[in-house]
């Protein structure tokens, strides 16, 4: 037996307060279902924040955990090991990159690229040509580093001094891109698609711009990949569809598939800048994670599942574009595959955590980006028959948070 009888006030009893999870403790999962201790059962579209692509508990995954498990989990850095060797050899078969850095998280990982452009302009160009161009609304992490970076004040707010040298622009703003980047830049980090942010695609024509004028200033091109990666938006990577290839790009969440890795990808050139010693990792490139997200990226670069992304994605917008339509709810569907965002009418503004509490209350979890968005992140393999059920009980708690809110107001 568990030597602690322990429940969601527990919560508050025991763990530093950054956290404000929901009233329910999730116990068991399978496939796009989530039973809480109660033994209330939930439709996930969460997707544990676009992690688990694969679903919960995919019998795959769980073998490769088992066996690998029962094979090795951890030698150091000191040594290889054959499932990181094997997980490099994947991705780099199936991106531009051509060596890969392994880390535990996505701020991990967006912290080895940072460096690790800071390190390449130092040896390439010397000691000016410093600064980092990152975009307003953004979100790289929660390191020192990478929320100075991101483009979300509150998040850097109360931790200063912030490391120098770091730009913020308005995103997809072309004019403002070209006038800012320049000698002194020596990377540019973006998100394909913003996800905490709103998600907010970026414009096809605003990346060709960062492009080019990376190449006419020598500075890298940076692609933070960690939620828009391993299949989210119908494509292995979210640049693929872009036209616009980066010189530096971050994967995590999906990668491990709720496994905690995260990868940065390069090319030989530029990787060539990190020698023996100047960055490093207890965890990074265990044999375990490594192990787990060679089968996720195997079974995600399926080209019949990322088929089905986007058919998926496809049919959610339908259904969530007929939602929006009956009750005058959303302003914009927006977003690519199975990563979409339904942004509410200024008349519901602020109250997309009221709409995620009701879904949660009618067994659909679901989540938020910013006051104002409903978030859509469910495994990429989510059956036609979850999916349709998830939405009838979103469906219901839209409909009753509407008569709330119009009661109120009558009122
Ligand atoms: C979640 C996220 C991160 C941070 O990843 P962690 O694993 O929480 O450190 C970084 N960038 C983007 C775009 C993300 O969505």
């Amino acid at each position: 037996m568990n030597d602690f009888a322990v429940n969601r006030q527990t919560f508050d009893d025991v763990m530093v307060p950054v956290f404000s999870p929901a009233p329910f403790v999730p116990v068991r999962a399978a496939g796009s279902r989530v039973w809480d201790s109660e033994g209330r059962e939930y439709i996930d579209f969460t997707g544990g924040i676009a992690v688990t692509a694969l679903g919960h508990t995919h019998p795959e995954l769980v073998r490769v955990l088992r066996e690998q498990g029962e094979t090795l989990w951890h030698v150091s850095n000191a040594y290889t090991n054959q499932p990181v060797l094997r997980l490099a050899s994947r991705l780099e078969a199936l991106t531009f990159a051509e060596r890969a850095f392994f880390a535990n998280s996505g701020a991990e990982a967006n912290e080895a690229a940072l460096k690790l452009a800071r390190r390449a302009a130092l040896e390439r160009h010397g000691p000016e040509k410093i600064e980092i161009v990152s975009f307003s609304q953004s979100f790289h992490g929660r390191t020192l580093f990478t929320v100075s970076v991101g483009g979300q004040p509150k998040y850097a707010e109360g931790f200063g001094p912030v490391p120098a040298g770091i730009v913020h622009l308005p995103y997809n703003d072309i004019e403002a891109a070209r006038g800012a980047i320049g000698t002194k830049t020596c990377a540019v980090i973006v998100e394909p698609i913003q996800g905490e942010g709103g998600v907010i695609p970026a414009d096809p024509a605003f990346l060709r711009t960062l492009r080019e004028a990376c190449d006419t200033h020598g500075a890298l091109l940076i692609f933070d990949e960690v939620q828009t990666g391993v299949g989210r938006t119908g494509h292995l990577y979210a640049y693929m569809d872009t036209g616009v290839t980066p010189d530096i790009l971050t994967t995590a969440k999906a990668l491990g598939n709720g496994f905690p890795i995260g990868a940065m990808l390069t090319t030989k050139a530029i990787a060539a800048h990190f020698k023996v010693g100047v960055h490093g990792t207890t965890y990074g490139g265990n044999p375990l994670g490594a192990a787990i997200a060679d089968k996720v990226i195997e079974l995600v670069s399926e080209p019949a599942l990322l088929d089905g992304v986007k058919r998926r994605g496809a049919a959610l917008t339908a259904r969530l574009d007929a939602i929006g339509k009956r009750f005058g709810l959303f302003k914009e569907i927006r977003g690519k595959g199975l990563l979409i965002g339904a942004e509410l009418v200024a008349a519901f503004e602020g109250q997309a955590k009221d709409f995620a509490n009701a879904a949660a209350r009618h067994g659909v979890m679901l989540l938020i980006a910013g006051p104002n968005v409903l978030r859509f992140a469910p495994s990429l393999i989510i059956d036609d028959a979850d999916l349709e059920e998830g939405l009838a009980r979103l469906e219901k708690a839209i409909e009753e948070t509407v008569a709330a809110a119009a009661d109120a107001s009558a009122r």
